[in-house]
């Protein structure tokens, strides 16, 4: 019998129905581009294509936007959010109303490498891009009008990437988006009815159970969440409490290359390269360090797409347990 699951912080509901499972499969591949692309604006020789770089990781001295880099970060050139000038309203009109779309939206080009795809980066790279990400973080942070950065990562075109060249992405935001806001209350009042960090304690349950564990690293747990949206929704987490993922140390999140290095492996090899999207969900800027979040990264493989019912009802239906998902995950 399908099973109809609550995630244990938001008021979302998903349909755990495996007898789905029998349905045709095809995995879809989000096999790394073969053929070399000579107008790839994020290939060496080719920075002018870009707008300037705001970031760069470089092999010794170089002058900014010239080969020679081993990372860039560029805003996008067609950014959904972006310029100068404060948050203000604009345009109200009865109903509606709207913000000046301030904030910062970023590509980090992950490798000069227009071949390698993410997954099969070297740890020291895939930790090079963890670590630009903290940087520019903080560097958002310091903006006064930016509340929020989402971190994200499309892979393969199915899952949403345009270009072929590795790459991801930054939207720094005016506010916390809403997902976040309706977290971060789920959360906090999880924390005063527990008594303690709802993610903490989601946690040592999965541990407790067993059976939705990918990984149990000595910094980071890597396991399958109690109602996940999808098959082999996948998250990594600190072990021990952090709410925000700027505030890791850098030796911390070299760490954490290794781990999502192995998990993408993982999942690699399970689904036989399907495309995936990556979303980091951290504590806004302006929420100081609560007791009640706690960052994690969300790998989202794209085995099936949301359809009429998901965007009708907002509920999901998954048809792989999540405790059949991480039993193949450890075992790959
Ligand atoms: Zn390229
Ligand atoms: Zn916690």
């Amino acid at each position: 019998m399908p099973e109809i699951r609550k995630d244990p912080v938001v008021d979302r509901w998903v349909i755990i129905a495996a007898e789905r499972n029998r349905r045709p499969f095809s995995p879809r591949s989000a096999a790394a581009p073969v053929e070399a692309d000579p107008a790839c604006p994020f290939c060496p020789g080719a920075e002018h294509e870009t707008p300037p770089e705001v970031y760069a990781v470089t092999e010794g001295l170089r002058l900014p936007d010239t080969p020679g880099w081993r990372l860039r970060v560029v805003p996008n050139k067609f950014p959904a959010l972006g310029g100068e000038g404060p948050v203000e309203e604009v345009g109200i009109a009865g109903l509606s109303r709207a913000v000046s779309g301030v904030g910062f939206h970023e590509v980090i080009i992950e490798t000069p490498d227009h071949f390698t795809p993410f997954a099969r980066l070297a740890p020291e790279e895939i930790a090079e891009v963890l670590l630009a990400v903290k940087r520019r973080f903080l560097h958002y942070k310091s903006d006064p009008r930016i509340v929020s950065a989402q971190f994200f990562k499309n892979q393969g075109p199915e899952a949403g990437a345009s270009l072929a060249h590795t790459h991801c992405q930054i939207i720094a935001m005016p506010m916390a988006p809403h997902r976040l806001a309706e977290e971060l209350a789920g959360a906090r009042a999880a924390h005063d009815r527990l008594g303690g960090c709802v993610y903490c304690r989601a946690m040592e349950e999965a541990l407790l159970a067993g059976d939705r564990i990918v990984e149990d690293g000595e910094d980071y747990l890597v396991y399958a969440p109690w109602a996940p949206r999808f098959p082999f929704e996948t998250w990594i987490a600190p072990m021990s409490h952090r709410p925000r993922f700027e505030a890791m140390e850098d030796d911390e999140l070299i760490a954490l290359a290794r781990t999502l290095k192995r998990t993408l492996a993982r999942l690699d090899r399970a689904l036989g390269g399907a495309p995936y999207n990556m979303a980091l969900a951290s504590a806004p800027f302006d929420a100081g360090s609560p007791d009640w979040y706690h960052w994690r990264l969300e790998i989202l493989p794209v085995t099936a797409r949301p359809a009429g019912f998901e965007w009708g009802s907002g509920f999901f239906i998954n048809a792989t347990p999540p405790e059949e998902g991480a039993a193949l995950l450890r075992t790959v």
